[in-house]
């Protein structure tokens, strides 16, 4: 099956309303330019460097995510360009988004990532940090950054309910979060689901997929 095919494929599978981001981490441009020219527009990477230097291969109207572990110094490298950042975990990274999009006059989107997942390798807040962070007084200040909704990462298991279980709370936290919303808080995005369960995900609230493989094909990791 080709990129196109496959992207057909499962733009069938999604409902209306359900951004997906197609995940071309280690892919190469070549890859990503056929997809876009099936009409993707919306790519995700894990590699700050990686997908800045698909930036400026690629077409300029693409939106690109930046799905993976964020390290603070790395932000520079991305804040020019940056659509949405999905896995934010601390306030300190948040400070330094803002600055380096201040540097550009930008506002960048970001996610606070819950830690849903069993295994302690996963990044993410657990419930209580990630209320401190939006409790937090120093978020006034941060004039360009907007926080635009939650991601979570289930475990990698063959337990459909574990997993079905790991959704549905990060869908509940989002629920009791979703109320007090301010000029750089409007938490609307609930970005769950990959390849593997994006239609669990979907059906427990998701309303933004990260599909890689599926698209891509399998990843080689060299
Ligand atoms: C790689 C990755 C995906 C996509 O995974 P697939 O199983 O290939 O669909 C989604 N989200 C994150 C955070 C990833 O790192």
């Amino acid at each position: 099956m080709s990129i196109k095919e496959n992207l057909n494929t499962i733009q069938k599978t999604i409902p209306k309303g359900i951004t997906l981001v197609a995940v071309s981490k280690t892919k190469p441009a070549t890859a990503i330019q056929e997809a876009y020219n099936a009409g993707q527009r919306v790519f995700g990477e894990n590699r700050i460097h990686e997908m800045a230097k698909k930036y400026e291969a690629l077409p300029k109207d693409i939106e690109w995510h930046m799905i993976g572990h964020v390290q603070r110094n790395k932000v520079k490298y991305m804040a020019h360009f940056v659509t949405l950042i999905h896995a934010v975990d601390n306030l300190k990274l948040l400070e330094e988004i803002n600055k380096q999009a201040q540097k550009h006059n930008r506002i960048i989107n970001c996610l606070l990532q819950l830690k849903i997942a069993e295994e302690d390798s996963k990044h993410g807040m657990n419930e209580s940090e990630l209320i401190a962070v939006l409790n937090s007084d120093k978020l006034v200040n941060y004039k360009h950054i907007n926080i635009v909704g939650l991601m979570g990462m289930a475990t990698f298991t063959e337990n459909q309910q574990q997993i079905i279980n790991e959704f549905n709370y990060l869908k509940t936290v989002f629920d009791k979060l979703n109320t007090n919303k301010t000029f750089n808080c409007n938490l609307k995005t609930i970005s769950m689901g990959m390849s593997g369960d994006y239609e669990s995900a979907i059906n427990c609230g998701s309303n933004m997929v990260r599909i890689g493989s599926s698209i891509f094909g399998n990843r080689n990791y060299n």
